[in-house]
């Protein structure tokens, strides 16, 4: 068996109610098949608030080990340093992240807030949040770049908002059978962001051809107009459904880039920010000039069959 606690910080809760819709495996499966014992969940444990307290105290005093330790939400560090916005027994919550920190086999950070900031570190930050290990895109954290597990891991970054159910799971059985996991360069595991959101998406035939929505509603690509950020932000949404049947931009919404670690980005999330015709941000890896010229080429080859169904139902 691989004990779990997971506490919550600067946190609106979304990931506890992600991880309830996991079915690849399940959460049940995770206790049931994969040996996962959870200490404690804000919202899952129905043992007291005392107990959770003797928990934290048995596992600091080395008297219970911790394999798994989530934390889900930004560390708050204000007012001036104290993190005494977000107190818990008298003392910071991020004091007691650090000191848990130490004893924990792997430290999960459980969404973009825990593992960049996120949301409540959006400028101008009042509440002085940060990540676990990266403030934003760069390192400066809460916990310092060199450190490590006790199992000799960086805080491995389970980046969304909310993360996908099947990512956390999945990542959780991998920590708790020991099967190795490689992390890109913002220690997120490779396995589940190595793909973009565009890639499975199934408006990318009107990417393809450059046949764009102008307003919601359609059918078309949602990347010139209406803001989507699928082509640049890396996560599983369309190769993964959620909830085995769908994802944002299936549904008609634009990718947010919510893996990303400057998610939210400080300007409307529904207008696509252009120089001229094209957008600001391009697809990954493409250069500007041969993009501009592939685009205009795309549209003129745009077959009837794919403008036509653009505002099909
Ligand atoms: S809507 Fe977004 S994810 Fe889908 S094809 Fe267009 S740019 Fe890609």
């Amino acid at each position: 068996m691989k004990s779990l606690l997971w506490l919550q910080t600067g946190s609106c809760g979304g990931d506890t109610m992600s991880i309830l819709c996991a079915d690849s495996p399940s959460l049940e499966e995770l206790i049931d098949h994969f040996g996962i014992r959870i200490l404690w969940q804000p919202s899952l444990s129905t043992e007291s608030a005392a107990s959770l307290e003797r928990t934290i105290d048995a596992i600091l005093a080395d008297q219970l080990a911790l394999d798994i330790f989530c934390v889900e939400g930004s560390i708050i560090c204000g007012p001036n340093g104290s993190g005494m916005f977000d107190p818990y027994r008298g003392r910071a919550k991020m004091d007691w992240i650090r000191r848990l920190a130490e004893k924990a086999g792997v430290l999960v950070a459980i969404g973009t807030c825990a593992a960049f900031g996120g949301v409540h570190s959006a400028p101008p930050n009042p509440t002085d949040c940060l990540g676990l290990q990266f403030d934003k895109t760069t390192g400066g954290g809460l916990l310092a770049d060199s450190w490590r597990s006790r199992l000799g891991l960086p805080v491995v970054n389970l980046a969304g908002c909310p993360t996908h159910p099947n990512t956390m799971t999945k990542t959780l059985a991998m920590l708790a059978t020991g099967i190795p996991l490689e992390l890109d360069h913002l220690n997120r595991p490779k396995l589940f962001f190595n793909t973009t959101v565009h890639q499975g998406c199934t408006r990318n035939e009107y990417h393809e051809y450059d046949v764009e929505d102008t307003s919601f509603g359609g059918n078309a690509c949602m990347f010139f107009n209406l803001g989507c950020q699928g082509p640049m932000t890396m996560a599983v949404c369309n190769s993964e459904l959620w909830n085995g049947r769908n994802s944002k931009t299936r549904a008609g919404v634009p990718c947010f880039g919510c893996t990303s670690p400057d998610f939210p980005l400080d300007r409307d999330l529904f207008l696509t920010e252009k120089i001229g015709p094209i957008p600001v941000n391009l697809p990954l890896g493409v250069e500007r000039a041969n993009y501009m010229a592939y685009k205009s080429l795309a549209h003129d080859a745009a077959p009837e069959r794919v403008l036509n169904k653009k505002m099909d139902t």
